[in-house]
């Protein structure tokens, strides 16, 4: 794909920050990752809309990222347009009702929340993502999740080529209206969280953020649990017991701290990941007859 001098004038007449060639290793906690063609920097909801429409009226293939914490990218060149939520970045706080832009991110939103005596989004204190991509994936940990507190989504219809307002987002577990259909662009969401004391809340997501800590190999770039949870049961617990804690490949490993943890330990490649996940998914299909699922979304 050729990215036309024409998008790029057109960009830059709309004064949308892009970069041509772009480097995605750092913009992934996993640290992996090659150049995209092109990356889009929009600064609010509607210059988001207005860039997935104009890639779209040039035929331009496109992928949204919010913090990449989800995300393993391919390590060679893609040829597509990355379209960056980090700057959505806007809140709109109503009494317990915020509004906010898909690239908020969950961590400092939690803190916010806190500062100004909101509960409600403590279990999201340690998911490093976006509001976007949790609401695409239904973040959740320590028995919450995105669902309980997203009362409507905006989002912007590629079909349609216009915002709507979505009350119904079909959460299921790490499941949403957004992953099933990549006409949605999320734009950003309402969440509805309660009153509470500040230093309550505070006293919770240090609890929570203890417990992440002492369990999770949080010291290592990785994009969470690699593996969906099987019905029943635990990936890292079934990984644990086919006894492929700590297999490595190349600069891949399945985490000695936590089996459910594919970490890149300083020099992984993408193929070291997926061959690593492949071995992980068929010797635990042999011995236990559970087929682990990947969590993570590839970009290749
Ligand atoms: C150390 C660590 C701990 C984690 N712990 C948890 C946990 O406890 N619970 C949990 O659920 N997850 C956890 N995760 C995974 C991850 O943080 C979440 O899934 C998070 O919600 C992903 O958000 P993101 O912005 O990083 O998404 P990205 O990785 O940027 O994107 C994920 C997917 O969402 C899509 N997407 C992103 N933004 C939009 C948008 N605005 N519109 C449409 N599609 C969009 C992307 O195209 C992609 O397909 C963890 C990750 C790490 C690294």
């Amino acid at each position: 794909m050729m990215i036309s001098e024409k998008i790029l004038s057109e960009l830059e007449r709309l004064h949308v920050n892009f970069c041509i060639d772009y480097e995605l290793k750092n913009s992934c906690t996993f640290r992996v990752g090659g150049k995209c063609a092109l990356a889009l920097f929009p600064c609010d909801e509607s210059c988001l809309a207005l860039c997935v429409s104009l890639l779209d009226s040039y035929g331009v293939p496109l992928h949204i990222v919010g913090k990449g914490s989800n995300t393993l990218f391919f390590d060679g060149f893609i040829d597509k347009a990355f379209v960056f939520t980090s700057n959505v970045n806007q809140i709109n706080v109503s009494d317990t009702l915020l509004s906010c832009g898909a690239g908020v991110g969950l961590v400092s939103l939690a803190a916010k929340a806190c500062d100004m005596g909101l509960e409600g989004l403590e279990f999201a204190c340690g998911i490093p993502g976006s509001i976007g991509g949790a609401v695409f994936m239904n973040a959740g940990a320590h028995g919450g999740a995105m669902e309980n507190i997203v009362v409507s989504t905006r989002a912007y219809s590629r079909k349609q080529k216009r915002t709507v307002t979505i009350t119904d987002n079909m959460f299921g577990y790490r499941d949403s209206i957004y992953k099933n259909n990549s006409d949605l662009v999320c734009l950003g969401a309402d969440i509805l969280l309660s009153r509470g004391e500040p230093q309550q809340i505070r006293v919770k997501m240090r609890e929570l953020l203890d417990q992440r800590k002492s369990k999770q190999p949080i010291e290592y770039p990785s994009a969470g649990s690699y593996f969906k949870r099987p019905e029943g049961d635990f990936a890292g617990r079934l990984i644990e017991t086919c006894g492929l804690k700590g297999m490595k490949m190349g600069g891949a490993e399945v985490s000695q701290k936590h089996a459910g943890f594919i970490i890149n330990t300083g020099n992984a490649t993408f193929n070291d990941i997926v061959t690593l996940e492949r071995i992980v998914v068929d010797s635990v299909y042999e011995k236990t007859g559970v087929l682990l699922k990947r969590e993570v979304e590839i970009v290749e």
